[in-house]
């Protein structure tokens, strides 16, 4: 029999097999490229006993699809608290959460990593709870803030801890020419910055959307119609869960389908799952990507960027900050800590880079 086209198959919230912890927003660092607003000025704590109710909920989740959730810890940056950190991994392994590779990573920007002992030791008490791989970032833009030296060390360490497969660079390129932009002038970081994104696309939400949107062209809203996110939002097998609860489908943050604390994750998804077009963000984008999003905004009187939108992802977080300043929207958009402040506009950096990344 012929396989059914992709086009005929109808969209359907599919399991999720993968999982961000977000145990805060606080983080050390205010990358450009931050997909949330994470910095020194935002927060949220994930308590033990929330991280180990979202943990079991989402096992609960695959396993009612045969499959099983591998977990990571991110932030934010997770670091940040250390003791929580920690007794968030030992508490999760003391309940077997952690096993066959429950727990697959640990996301981190290095920035604690100043002493080879105490790397040693964090890294080490997190591979005894299970934790099989460390994730570190390390780019133009962490590097305005993370001496790369910390960076350094860390990998080094973790090799060592976790073996080569257990470390992952992102980007390993950015390893092998790394560049120091703690000091460099607003030009020096520009003329990095385009050189990075010709090699790495990033996610434009959050900070993201508004300090790297004008590097590429600005294009119409009807320009993305046809890129619709049915695939991002239902066929991801990811999630996010923030320290608040709230859950956005694997790199939408900000699109909340729902609070974690409110209801148990396996309702959740059942709900979804009969009823993700009664979503007023999610219908539009499954429908006709963030140019249907933008088509119901306008009719609320959102108003048209004029030097247009870098992408699809762009738009919809451009419209979603929108409808988040407009209010009423709080159980479908937020929280704060993804969206733009009138003082993060205010120190916008690079409104004036010309678009450079075809
Ligand atoms: S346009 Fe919006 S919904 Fe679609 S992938 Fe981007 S952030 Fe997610």
């Amino acid at each position: 029999m012929k396989p059914a086209s992709p086009l005929s198959v109808a969209p359907a919230l599919v399991p999720w097999e993968f999982a961000g912890l977000m145990l805060t927003y606080w983080c050390n660092a205010k990358c450009a490229f931050c997909y949330v607003y994470s910095g020194p000025d935002r927060g949220g704590r994930m308590s033990v006993n929330d991280a180990l109710a979202y943990w079991r909920g989402l096992r609960d989740v695959a396993a009612s699809a045969g499959k099983s959730m591998r977990i990571h810890l991110s932030g934010g940056e997770p670091f940040g608290d250390w003791p929580h950190l920690l007794a968030i991994a030992r508490a999760a392994h003391a309940e077997g959460l952690t096993r066959d590779g429950g727990f697959e990573k640990v996301e981190t920007n290095a920035y604690w990593a100043r002493d080879d002992d105490e790397t040693r030791d964090r890294l080490a008490a997190l591979r005894d709870c299970g934790m099989t791989m460390l994730v570190v970032s390390a780019d133009v833009y962490h590097q305005e803030y993370v001496p790369f030296d910390r960076v350094e060390r860390c990998v080094r360490i973790a090799r060592a801890v976790l073996g080569d497969q257990g470390v992952r660079v992102r980007w390993w390129d950015f390893v092998a020419r790394p560049v120091d932009l703690r000091h460099a002038s607003p030009d020096e970081k520009r003329a990095a910055f385009a050189d990075a994104l010709q090699r790495h696309r990033e996610r434009l939400t959050g900070r993201a959307a508004d300090e790297l949107c004008d590097f590429y062209p600005g294009q119409p809203p009807e320009a993305f119609a046809d890129d619709v996110c049915t695939r991002a939002v239902l066929g991801g097998r990811h999630v996010h869960i923030d320290p608040y609860g709230n859950v956005f489908p694997g790199v939408c943050s900000g699109i909340i389908l729902g609070n974690a604390k409110e209801e148990p994750l396996p309702q959740m998804w059942r709900r979804l799952s009969a009823e993700w077009r009664n979503h007023p963000i999610v219908e539009p984008v499954v429908r006709g990507s963030s140019t249907a999003l933008y088509d119901a905004a306008a009719r609320l009187g959102y108003e048209t960027r004029p030097r247009g939108y870098a992408n699809k992802c762009h738009l919809c977080t451009h419209v979603r900050q929108y409808l988040f300043e407009r209010g009423g929207w709080e159980r479908f958009v937020g929280p704060a800590d993804c969206y733009a402040r009138p003082t993060d506009r205010s120190v916008h950096r690079r409104d004036v880079a010309l678009p450079v990344v075809q």
